[in-house]
C-alpha cells in the first residue's frame, strides 16, 4: 500500500485530503508542523509528499528543497495563492506538481495517483537496469547470466560468471584471492587460491583485448585483483 505524508497546518484541509486518499486505498499520515514534517520526510519511507507552503516551523519551500537534496519521492505542493505557484516554479525546488486551494478532493486524488504510478515505473525501470552492468563495451546481464564483449556474446562457466559479476559489481575495490575464493566458492569446494588465478585467466581471455594489458580486471601485485571502472 502506498504511503503518503501530508504536511499541512490547517487541520480541516489535512483531514479532508486524508479521507479522500484513504478511500482510494492509500495509507496516509499527517504532520501539522513544518519541523516535524521535514524530520519525518527525511527519516521515514514515504511514496509521496503533499506539502503545504505556509507552515509553522520550516515552510514548504525549505521542506521541498531539503527533501529533493535527499530523495526523488514525488512532491505535490499545495498553496493558497496562485502567485506562490509561480514562485515555486521560479525557485526550481524540484516539486513534481502544484495545486491551489481550494481544490476538489477528486482532483487531488487523481494527481497523487498519476505521480505515484509514474514514480513506480521509474523505480522499476532502474531496478531492471541495475541488473545489467555495462562498462566500455562489456555487458553483463546478471538476471540472464549472459555476457557480451562489443556486442558479441561469450560463454562463461558458472564460476567464471560469478567471479566476473562479483568483481564488476564492486568496481575499484581490491580483493585478495582468499576473499574472492571465499565469496565465490562454497566451503565444500575443493580448491584454493590457485583456482581463483586460473579463473581470472580464463575470464581475461574472453573479455580482454590484450590479456597482458587488461583493461577490466587489473592485477594488484601482492594483493589481488580489482575491476577497473
Ligand atoms: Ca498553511
Amino acid at each position: 500500500m502506498s504511503k503518503v505524508l501530508i504536511i499541512e497546518d490547517e487541520v480541516a484541509i489535512a483531514d479532508l485530503e486524508k479521507d479522500y486518499l484513504e478511500l482510494s486505498g492509500f495509507h496516509v499520515e499527517i504532520e501539522n508542523n513544518g519541523n516535524r514534517g521535514l524530520a519525518r520526510a527525511l527519516s521515514e519511507e514515504f511514496d509521496m509528499f503533499i506539502l503545504d507552503l505556509m507552515l509553522p516551523g520550516v515552510d514548504g519551500f525549505e521542506i521541498c528543497k531539503k527533501i529533493r537534496e535527499n530523495k526523488n519521492t514525488p512532491i505535490l505542493m499545495v498553496s493558497a495563492k496562485k502567485d506562490d505557484i509561480d514562485k515555486i516554479r521560479g525557485l526550481g525546488l524540484g516539486a513534481d506538481d502544484y495545486i491551489t486551494k481550494p481544490f476538489s478532493p477528486s482532483e487531488l486524488v487523481a494527481r497523487v495517483k498519476a505521480h505515484l504510478s509514474r514514480y513506480e515505473r521509474l523505480i522499476n525501470s532502474s531496478v531492471q537496469e541495475n541488473d545489467v552492468i555495462e562498462i566500455r563495451g562489456l555487458k553483463i546481464d546478471k538476471t540472464a547470466r549472459r555476457v557480451w564483449v562489443n556486442e558479441e556474446e561469450k560463454q562463461f562457466t558458472t564460476k567464471e560468471f560469478d567471479l566476473l559479476a562479483f568483481l564488476a559489481q564492486n568496481p575499484n575495490h581490491v580483493f585478495s584471492k582468499e576473499e574472492l575464493f571465499s565469496q565465490i566458492w562454497d566451503l565444500e569446494s575443493v580448491g584454493d587460491i590457485a583456482t581463483v588465478t586460473v579463473h581470472i585467466k580464463k575470464i581475461r581471455e574472453k573479455i580482454e583485448f590484450s590479456t597482458t594489458k587488461p583493461q577490466y580486471i587489473e592485477t594488484i601485485w601482492g594483493v589481488g585483483y580489482r575491476f577497473k571502472v
